[in-house]
């Protein structure tokens, strides 16, 4: 007896086992997928993983059919699904799920583009039959118009010597054959009523064709870019993965390009990863300038279908050359990968957080690399991720520096603004310092353009003192504290600690003490208020839902029919405007305060980031940085661009405080209707793993969102020091979650992991 394992698209651990009926035992091959019984009525298209003899210590139902004629999934996709539910200790079902295109998992979801197209019916071929149809049309001049233009294009197009024999062949589009006769819908109907023309269907692909590569248009290395892209061509023949540290508009771009083209020469396949859908509209556009048609395009905006089809594409004989895509592109199948590439590697959109599975794409690349051959890694950034400076360093990646702008334009210059002086001296407009209002008038009457910069994180709920700037911080953990409105509580998100709003600023004795956050609509308005002649356009959550949004926006602005842009890190990613000479950040203080000990990293990245955007081409351009924290050592870093201290500092930080890289961070997740369930849930759970972990467990505590969608959630954070065996740890983590949804009183508790959490 044959049987086969099966993934199904559910949120449950491992694989099912099913009997292959001999029939089918010889079709079959793993990655293809098959459709199965579960439980009395229920049918689920599953993945065939792998067939075996061992007659499994159950009964076991026989699988119904199999879909597919080719595998839709090869053995290294396979793999990394197995990898990333092991991993991030999620359920494989979950991985099905997110990894393969909806239309993929029923057998009917996908339904193939069509168009109509018409030819002559069978018995009207012959010249005989053509003449005495002719004639029968006399009577009805539209008909025998429509039928006359139908056999002119015919002829026009004809290649045949034998006109007649070669017609059975011919067909056109229903709208070709309308729009050349100039026919109405009503006599084309008639025609087929009468029997003489025959309308059928015909399968269209939806991808855009691209038309053909063009490699004389990329451009020539610069010295310095050459020598970098030398250096990581060298390096990657000992290192699996470099990272490529360039400041912005170093021309790390045209370095990808020359890498892709090397790919392309060698026979190999390149996965060009992008943190942003944003991002991929601009980048498409500059590498389908050199690779056409040998470009394909695969994130979540795309429509299923579409996805489908890129999925079938990259199975088939004539599969993409480089794919350009977001997260989920990681699990397209590549028959020949040679190259991945992680554009702006440092951005945390590369990590999902919800569904399950919760994983990073930039690892998930790394593995699914290795498990080529001769596959290699580039990390492109021009502000490294901690994780891949510090694997850098420690010689476990190469990494190549660029330090010069293309052309040697010069760094924006960074003007720091004190917002603390300012309000004092009564000098602001709302969130506007004068200092700024005079920089955005000024680049507006050159004609020049302006970008306002509001973290998306301003709107979190934080107190801070209006005098002094001061901010509450925990005792025990060194993060600000989030603001509870409703307790009227400020608490912290890793210990769980809570404390009282203070009366009066315990540093210089103000009681206005308020909670802030001011979002891009506000600045929005204002702006608009102090600017009537200035042409506005927003980028933020709110005004991209859609893909021709985000384009548009972006278009709108590259073209110079809008002149101010306002948003929130959106706008920070590797976009390249040339006619910008002034960025404003609106409120660091927004980015510096976050509750998240990756603050200062995450706001070095961003503001350095945004500050990028300005003055690329022609003269320097302008940052005006607007901080009630002046002192700050990262805000120096960050006028002086100085990557190597900041990041030397925050190291410091991360050992003390037993954060990565030093220590790997799991949270564990409970979730319940009912907080008195998920509280004593939580800290089941909580005991069981101290008895493993001991004080590498804390919590569990609330996090900042501790309700969502009527559902309470506690967390337990677990710090595992470098060296401790993951493996172990992961079995003792599915072990607990396993006696915890095995216990009666918790049957209906949820448990979920979210591992490496960004
Ligand atoms: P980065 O990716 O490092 O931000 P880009 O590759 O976007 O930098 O380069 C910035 C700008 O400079 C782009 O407009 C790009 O076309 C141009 N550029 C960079 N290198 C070259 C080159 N070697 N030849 C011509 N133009 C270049
Ligand atoms: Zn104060
Ligand atoms: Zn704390």
């Amino acid at each position: 007896m044959k049987y086969v394992e099966v993934i199904l698209p559910l949120p449950l651990e491992g694989v099912f086992t099913y009997i292959v009926p001999p029939m089918l035992a010889e079709r079959l091959l793993p990655g293809m997928r098959v459709l199965v019984p579960l439980g009395r009525s229920k049918h689920y298209t599953g993945v065939a993983v792998r067939m075996h003899e061992e007659a499994p210590g159950f009964d076991c139902k026989e699988i119904e059919s199999v879909l597919d004629e080719q595998p839709v999934l090869l053995p290294e996709q396979l793999k990394l699904w197995e990898w990333v539910a092991d991993y991030y200790l999620s359920p494989l079902g979950d991985v099905y799920k997110a990894a393969l295109p909806a239309g993929l998992k029923a057998e009917d979801g996908y339904r193939p583009k069509t168009e109509t197209r018409v030819r002559l019916s069978p018995d009207v071929y012959t010249a005989s039959a053509v003449s005495q149809i002719t004639e029968s049309l006399k009577q009805t001049p539209a008909q025998l118009k429509l039928f006359q233009s139908f056999l002119n294009m015919a002829r026009q197009r004809c290649s045949s010597e034998d006109f007649h024999a070669w017609l059975p062949s011919f067909s056109l589009t229903r709208e070709e054959l309308l729009n050349e006769s100039r026919s109405t819908m009503a006599t084309y109907r008639n025609l087929v009523k009468r029997k003489l023309l025959q309308p059928f269907e015909h399968e269209v692909g939806r991808l855009n064709k691209g038309g053909e590569p063009h490699f004389n248009q990329i451009k020539s290395l610069s010295e310095a870019q050459q020598q970098a892209y030398d250096e990581i061509v060298s390096l990657h023949r000992k290192k699996n993965v470099v990272l490529l540290h360039g400041v912005t508009s170093s021309g790390k771009t045209e370095i990808y390009i020359h890498l892709i083209r090397k790919a392309i020469d060698e026979g190999r396949q390149v996965l060009y990863l992008l943190p942003e859908i944003a991002l991929t509209v601009q980048m498409m556009a500059r590498l389908r300038k050199v690779f056409g048609n040998r470009l394909g395009i695969y994130h979540s905006k795309y429509s299923d279908a579409e996805r489908v089809e890129i999925w079938q594409k990259q199975l088939s004989d004539d599969p993409y050359d480089v794919i350009l895509g977001a997260r989920s592109a990681v699990f397209l199948p590549f028959r020949k990968l040679g190259l991945v590439i992680v554009d702006e590697e440092h951005e945390t959109s590369f990590k999902q957080q919800d569904p399950a599975p919760r994983y990073h794409a930039r690892s998930a690349a790394i593995v699914l690399a290795a498990m080529y051959q001769k596959a290699k890694v580039v990390l492109g950034t021009a502000t490294p991720s901690l994780e891949s400076f510090y694997n850098a360093q420690s010689g476990k990646y190469g990494m190549v520096t660029l330090t010069t702008r293309y052309q040697d334009i010069r760094l924006p210059e960074i003007h720091v603004v004190d917002m603390k002086d300012r309000y004092h001296r009564k000098l602001t407009v709302g969130a506007f310092s004068n200092d700024l209002l005079e920089a955005v008038r000024e680049a507006l009457s050159a004609g020049e353009q302006v970008i306002l910069f509001q973290n998306r994180r301003g709107f979190a709920p934080m107190v801070t003192c209006k005098d002094c700037g001061w901010v509450p911080k925990c005792q025990n953990c060194d993060v600000s504290l989030t603001y509870h409105k409703r307790l009227n509580a400020l608490t912290c998100h890793y210990c769980g600690h809570t404390y009282f709003v203070p009366e009066k600023c315990p540093s210089c004795g103000s009681q206005e003490i308020r909670q802030r956050g001011i979002g891009t609509e506000k600045i929005e308005e204002q702006i608009g208020q102090l600017f009537p002649e200035a042409r506005i356009a927003r980028m933020d959550l709110d005004t991209t839902r859609t893909r021709s949004a985000y384009e548009r926006i972006i278009s709108d602005f590259s073209a110079g029919k809008t002149n101010l842009l306002i948003g929130t890190q959106m706008i920070s990613k590797g976009l390249d405007f040339d006619h910008v000479s002034v960025v404003g950040i609106m409120n660091a203080d927004s980015m510096l305060n976050y509750p998240d000990f990756r603050a200062y990293e995450y706001a070095f990245m961003m503001m350095t980031q945004v500050s990028g955007r300005a003055g690329r081409k022609g003269r320097r351009g302008r940052v005006i940085l607007q901080t009630q924290q002046k002192e700050l050592p990262v805000v120096s870093h960050i006028v002086n661009n100085d990557y190597l201290s900041c990041y030397k500092e925050i190291l410091e930080e991360r050992k003390m405080f037993r954060y990565p890289p030093f220590f790997r961070l799991i949270y564990a997740f409970v979730r319940h209707r009912h907080e008195s369930v998920v509280e004593r849930a939580a800290q089941t759970l909580a005991e069981q793993l101290r008895s493993w972990f001991g004080n590498r467990v804390l919590g569990p505590d609330k996090p900042s969102v501790a309700k969502v969608k009527t559902m309470h959630i506690r967390k337990i954070v677990l710090k595992i020091e470098n060296g401790f065996d993951l493996a172990v740890a992961r079995r003792c983590l599915w072990q607990a979650q396993a006696a915890l949804e095995g216990d009666k009183r918790w049957s209906t508790v949820q448990i979920y992991f979210d591992v490496d959490p960004q």
